[in-house]
């Protein structure tokens, strides 16, 4: 093996903000290990994602590192309108009174949903910020809902509000989304996440509104309603990656839920061969502190454990005070785990892929010799992404090695487990690929003479066919030069 360890193998997705929205920072997130960068449409104007957007870009042709960028649309959130003064104390017992609007223009509570009164019920639960307050309904009088509280606090102008026990009317992709969506297909983005999917119904409405604008962006469904976990199989089936969204999860869901639901949501989009990011606190405690608490490392190692294919960070890197040093701790932990020989080889939860396309054979086959032979990496030959995707989904112990021509797709790669993105240019002669893929990965520090490759790809190569090829190729001293 080279001397260029390829780890860890699970992916990092930052999300940028206040704290991250400039060029030094997002630079140093990008050395520290940031594979995935995650903007944040619930907050930020146009002009700042565009300007992160510029910077990632540029960022990444400089230090030749693929980083994808995820736009992530605030869906069907519910909201506290501005309250005068900003906020208001709510104390256990107090009657209030919630009504639909943006502002605060008497003592009741404005709440950004119009449907408010006709769709929740006398006893229903509603909660606020992340579930730190919480009331039950008393009563509704026309639009207007009367509610008791049982758990008081600060309640600030902005914050979350979830209906736990309420089956809300309102549409998985708002008027704020459609924006959204044209700014970030405008801006070539890699991946839409979709919050508050219900059912796989909302993730192809999204679908289909793509292809109304003429993209394919694939499309990552944010599990953290009630309904996406009991539908999670049909929405994996649609969707092109999963993200474990743990904030919301918690508060719909009951929190004691999370982590049963976190191992149910990970097992399903890994039995689905689809990319699946576990979401939210992973290392919260250092958004104020340099080192994170031991229960925080134990959730971060449980999802490697999962075999997860990307851990997140949300606060920490957004509005935390030293991002790059946290998404070093988290890159230190990823790779501690992953080395420490405690990960199950033959991961019995994942599903037996039984598919007899040819790809699909090859991909298992190219995996089956890659950790027999102990190779240094399967090299895959791809245009679309797809057979590197397919073999990262079985989970080798070899390096995936994608080269492609198409940065489009390399960037995507940078999601998915275990798997190292390079761009080349297209090969047209299977002889000559096979020695300037070597100098290639050999140029790159990912492997040495004598090192032995499994290649896939589809011959004749000129003609773009899909997958059809395994060649072993031990690195020759022709290949080092
Ligand atoms: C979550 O709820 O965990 C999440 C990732 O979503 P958001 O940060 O958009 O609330």
């Amino acid at each position: 093996m080279a001397d260029a360890p390829i780890s860890p193998r699970t992916k990092i997705v930052c999300t940028l903000g206040p704290a991250s929205s400039n060029r030094e920072m997002i630079s140093a997130l990008m050395d520290a290990g940031m594979n995935v960068a995650r903007l944040n449409f619930s907050h930020g104007e146009h002009s700042t994602h565009a300007q992160n957007i510029a910077i990632i870009r540029e960022l990444s042709r400089e230090k030749n590192k693929p980083v994808a960028i995820l736009q992530d649309l605030q869906g069907p959130k519910i909201r506290v309108g501005k309250l005068r003064g900003g906020s208001t104390t709510l104390t256990k017992g107090q009657q209030i009174t919630l009504v639909f609007g943006l502002e605060q223009t008497d003592d009741n509570i404005p709440i950004d949903y119009r449907e408010l009164a006709s769709d929740t019920h006398v006893g229903a639960k509603i909660l606020l910020d992340d579930g730190l307050l919480g009331m039950t309904v008393v009563g509704i009088r026309d639009s207007m809902v009367d509610c008791q509280v049982v758990h008081g606090g600060l309640l600030k102008s902005r914050k979350g509000v979830n209906f736990p026990d309420s089956n809300l009317s309102i549409p998985s992709t708002t008027e704020k989304d459609t924006r959204d969506l044209l700014f970030g297909v405008s801006q070539g983005v890699d991946y839409v996440a979709l919050s508050f999917v219900r059912t796989a119904a909302d993730v192809l409405k999204l679908k289909q509104m793509l292809r109304a604008l003429g993209s394919d962006i694939p499309v990552v469904s944010k599990i953290e309603m009630l309904s996406a976990v009991e539908n999670i199989e049909d929405i994996c089936k649609v969707s092109d990656a999963i993200m474990v969204a743990r904030g919301d999860l918690g508060v719909e869901c009951g929190f004691a839920n999370v982590s049963a639901y976190q191992k149910r949501i990970v097992r399903a989009a890994r039995s689905h061969g689809k990319p699946v990011i576990v979401a939210t606190q992973m290392l919260d405690s250092m958004i104020e502190n340099h080192v994170p608490t031991k229960a925080e490392i134990s959730d971060v190692a449980n999802a490697v454990f999962d075999l997860a294919d990307a851990t997140m960070l949300s606060g920490e890197s957004a509005s935390g005070r030293h991002p790059s040093h946290v998404v070093n701790t988290m890159r230190d932990i990823l790779s501690r785990v992953e080395e420490s020989g405690m990960l199950l080889p033959g991961d019995e939860n994942a599903r037996i892929f039984t598919s007899t396309a040819t790809p699909e054979v090859v991909a298992r086959t190219a995996v089956e010799l890659g950790d027999t032979c102990r190779a240094s990496a399967i090299v895959c030959l791809t245009l679309t992404g797809n057979i590197a995707r397919t073999v990262a989904k079985y989970r080798p112990q070899t390096p995936v090695i994608a080269l492609s021509p198409r940065p489009d797709v390399v960037r995507k790669l940078s999601l998915v487990r275990g798997v190292v993105g390079l761009q080349n240019t297209m090969f047209f002669d299977t002889d000559g690929a096979l020695h300037e893929i070597a100098k290639a990965i050999v140029k790159r520090g990912l492997a040495r003479e004598g090192d032995l490759l499994v290649i896939t790809g589809g011959i004749p190569l000129a003609s773009m066919q899909p997958t059809n090829l395994i060649k072993l190729h031990r690195v020759s001293k022709e290949d080092v030069l």
